[in-house]
């Protein structure tokens, strides 16, 4: 079984703060971690090595210092990292991300699970998973809270607000992890001083020349969105008894 595990880099911070000139994100100051839903899919992953002697790749999209969380991942312990870095990726929004994630995932070739997070910190959007699937036309199971193996099939619990749904499923599927499904394992010390070692360089690392994907659904330029102004609501007191 393979399974390919997508992480995101964010800042580590649950108050996103925006440049209100700009309307683009201050990281300055704020320093950048694995999305948390993104470390449940890597444990589900690391977990699937474990019982059912899985492989297991993670995936990121993002500049050089995303190889921060792949040195993490590799430590936790998968098989393969590989990075998909170039400037012509750039303000992707979330279709074009998808489309890169997925062109990668094609790339890599006879997947049977792909595990992304529900969402990430920063853009919030819970986009990039469905968006993915739809890429590579194969089933998906959102908000997964349990996952457990029948024969070939997957057995999934996903949560939803109206109770719990579970699923059979014969893969390749993409699933979307969250915070329930399971407590993330700590980077082993060995697993430290062989994967952040600056002198061995093993992540893998994708551009666009690499990927042969249609550079019309790549980058700004592909993008089917673009953020036309980001702000935080100004609160303000309402004194008195409530308009209805
Ligand atoms: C404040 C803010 C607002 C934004 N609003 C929009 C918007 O309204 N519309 C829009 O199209 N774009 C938007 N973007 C752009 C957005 O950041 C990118 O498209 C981004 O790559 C993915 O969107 P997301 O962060 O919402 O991810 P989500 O869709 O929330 O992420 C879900 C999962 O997909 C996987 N994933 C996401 N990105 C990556 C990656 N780079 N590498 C590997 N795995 C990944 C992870 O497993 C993650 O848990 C916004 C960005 C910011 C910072």
């Amino acid at each position: 079984m393979k399974v390919v595990v997508c992480m995101k880099q964010v800042p580590d911070t649950n108050e996103v703060r925006i440049n209100q000139e700009t309307g683009t994100l201050i990281r300055d100051g704020v320093p950048s971690i694995m999305n948390p839903d993104d470390k449940n899919a890597l444990e589900e992953s690391l977990r699937m090595k474990d019982e059912w002697g899985a492989e297991v790749i993670a995936l990121s999209m993002g500049p050089p210092q995303a190889s921060e969380i792949l040195r993490e991942a590799l430590s936790m312990g998968v098989d393969q990292a590989i990075l998909l870095s170039d400037r012509k990726f750039g303000g992707s929004d979330t279709w074009a991300t998808g489309s890169i994630l997925a062109a990668a995932v094609e790339k890599i070739g006879d997947v049977d699970v792909v595990f992304c997070g529900r969402q990430a910190i920063d853009g919030d959007t819970a986009q990039v998973g469905p968006e993915m699937a739809e890429f590579l036309n194969i089933p998906q199971i959102t908000y997964v809270k349990e996952l457990s193996r029948e024969g070939e099939a997957l057995r999934v619990r996903r949560f939803s607000e109206y109770g719990d749904f579970v699923y059979q499923v014969t893969p390749p599927v993409l699933l979307t992890a969250i915070k329930d499904l399971n407590v993330p394992r700590y980077p082993s010390v060995r697993g430290i001083l062989k994967h952040y070692d600056p002198e061995v360089q093993e992540i893998i690392t994708w551009g666009f020349d690499d990927l042969g994907v249609d550079e019309s659904r790549v980058g700004l330029g592909g993008s089917l969105t673009n953020v036309y102004r980001s702000f935080v609501p100004v609160k303000s007191k309402q004194i008195g008894r409530a308009h209805v």
